[in-house]
């Protein structure tokens, strides 16, 4: 009989609120490899951040160095969670330097047992280290296939266009049809020279030469999306979604009385709100949405981050929103403002949530639709406009605005509206809940199910892994 030889997994997410938490659930599989050894890498800021449930064997950490101030960026911003949406780009390049540490990390560990690496996306350089080293190589995308694959392919062909029209098929997938402002700024023609662009198309260059992708979807809910995905990277990918937060580790001393109020309202009586761990709308938007809640005449939970164009970090400024919005809201019991940041894997999973107004960060829309909370769309950047459209043609999002930009417009009417359809008795709304309900059993049973889709991807990742390092 072969030996069987389990590789030391050595996990690379990129330095993002939705990418590492994805890894640290990912690190899980230890389970289903008694002695399988796996470590996150990652800088030290990030992994001290980290609540990491006790586990046996603990996850082995490594942390590279990591000076953000030595590119222009705040000291101690690790995270795009920590920096202004203009500054993506510094960072992005300065993760770049971040090589030359994890090379000497692995050349630490020595050939026994051999490694495999399993990086983001955005750490696309993983896989030239790997090829180097004659080790497997895995992209995890914590995304969904559809918004991946429409993205690696707008990726590939848009910048070098002379036009984009304003509604346009895409090259590689001529079925789908985006509209102009579904395309990040920084993909439209003539930006081609700018670092951002640089950056992706490095970064895509060498995902494209990786071994295998795992990707966060559910193979019952997106099969011609992952034959899209196949087709964009040029190997079979794993569908192992839904990879997802757990409730408990987003634990802190504020959540519970934000549990507490929720606790005191009916059933799918409050709209959450909130655009994720790093991006924002911008201030006129802010009061637009503000008046349309109030119009809507819903209660709502806002998770505020600051308006675009502020420090992420700083403090809240009331002139934010509508003058005495806060007092008002609070008076009628009519919502309630979270500044900063708010639990959102235990406000989903709250009978009290009926919706969730959301930019469809694909980690939001999963977290949303395990627990058949409908949606309301406002996609701000990067795939959110991909998974937005993917998740109305599901027929539980209705798409409220788009964009971030000054020219982004957003009518308080429009807003009410939207709320009074997916929150309300109707048949709208119903049908919407009936679906979203659904695609949490299709999810729920990808894990759970015996032979289930995600559990059996898993374990197919896994032999081919044990199989390449024999
Ligand atoms: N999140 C949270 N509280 C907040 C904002 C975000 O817990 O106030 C979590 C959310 O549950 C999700 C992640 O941050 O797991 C955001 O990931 P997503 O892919 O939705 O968006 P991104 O932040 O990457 O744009």
């Amino acid at each position: 009989a072969e030996e069987k030889v389990s590789p030391h997994v050595i996990l690379f997410p990129f330095l993002a609120h939705g990418h590492v938490p994805a890894f640290l659930r990912l690190a899980g599989l230890r389970a289903r490899r008694p002695g399988l050894d796996v470590t996150l890498v990652s800088t030290r800021g990030v992994l001290s951040s980290l609540s990491l449930p006790p586990a046996s064997p603990p996850l082995r950490l490594h942390a590279l160095p990591f000076s953000p101030a030595d590119h222009g960026l705040p000291p101690g911003a690790e995270s795009l969670a920590d920096i202004q949406v203009h500054q993506f780009i510094i960072f992005f390049q300065a993760s770049e330097s971040l090589r030359p540490a994890f090379e000497e990390f692995l050349t630490g560990l020595g050939s026994r047992p051999p490694v495999c690496i399993v990086s983001d996306a955005f750490f696309g350089w993983t896989a030239d280290v790997a090829r180097a080293r004659g080790a497997p190589h895995a992209v995890f995308l914590p995304g969904g296939a559809f918004g991946n694959a429409v993205f690696f392919s707008a990726w590939e062909h848009l910048p070098h266009a002379r036009t984009v029209a304003d509604e346009f098929p895409l090259q590689d997938f001529p079925g789908v049809v985006l509209h102009r402002t579904q395309i990040p700024r920084y993909m439209l023609p003539a930006t081609g020279a700018d670092p951002g662009t640089a950056f992706f198309r490095r970064a895509i260059a060498f995902c494209l030469q990786t071994d295998t992708v795992l990707v966060n979807t559910v193979r019952e809910l997106e099969p011609s999306d992952l034959d899209m995905l196949r087709r964009s990277l040029g190997v079979q990918p794993w569908p192992i979604g839904p990879v997802l937060a757990a409730p408990a580790l987003s634990d802190s001393r504020g959540d519970a009385s934000i549990i507490r109020w929720l606790d005191a309202h009916p059933p799918r009586s409050v709209l959450y709100i909130s655009f994720g761990s790093q991006n924002s709308i911008n201030a006129d938007q802010m009061r637009e949405l503000a008046l349309g809640l109030e119009a809507s005449g819903r209660r709502f939970l806002w998770a505020l981050r600051p308006p675009l164009g502020s420090d992420a970090k700083g403090a809240f400024d009331p002139e934010w929103l509508p003058a005495g919005f806060e007092e008002r809201a609070a008076r009628a019991s009519a919502g309630l403002v979270v500044r900063g940041w708010a639990p959102q894997a235990r406000v989903l999973a709250h009978p009290s949530t009926g919706a969730f107004l959301t930019h469809c960060g694909w980690n939001s829309v999963l977290e949303s639709l395990s627990r058949g909370v409908p949606l309301l769309g406002w996609p701000l950047g990067a795939e959110q406009f991909f998974n937005a459209k993917l998740v109305a043609e599901w027929g539980v999002c209705v798409e409220v605005a788009r964009g971030n930009l000054e020219s982004s417009a957003v009518e308080k009417e429009k807003v009410a509206e939207a709320v009074r359809t997916v929150m309300g008795e109707n048949a709208t709304g119903e049908e919407m809940r009936r679906k979203a309900a659904a695609i949490a059993r299709a999810m729920a049973a990808a894990w759970e199910a015996p032979g289930g889709s995600a559990a059996e991807s898993l374990e197919g990742f896994l032999r081919c892994v044990e199989a390449s390092v024999r």
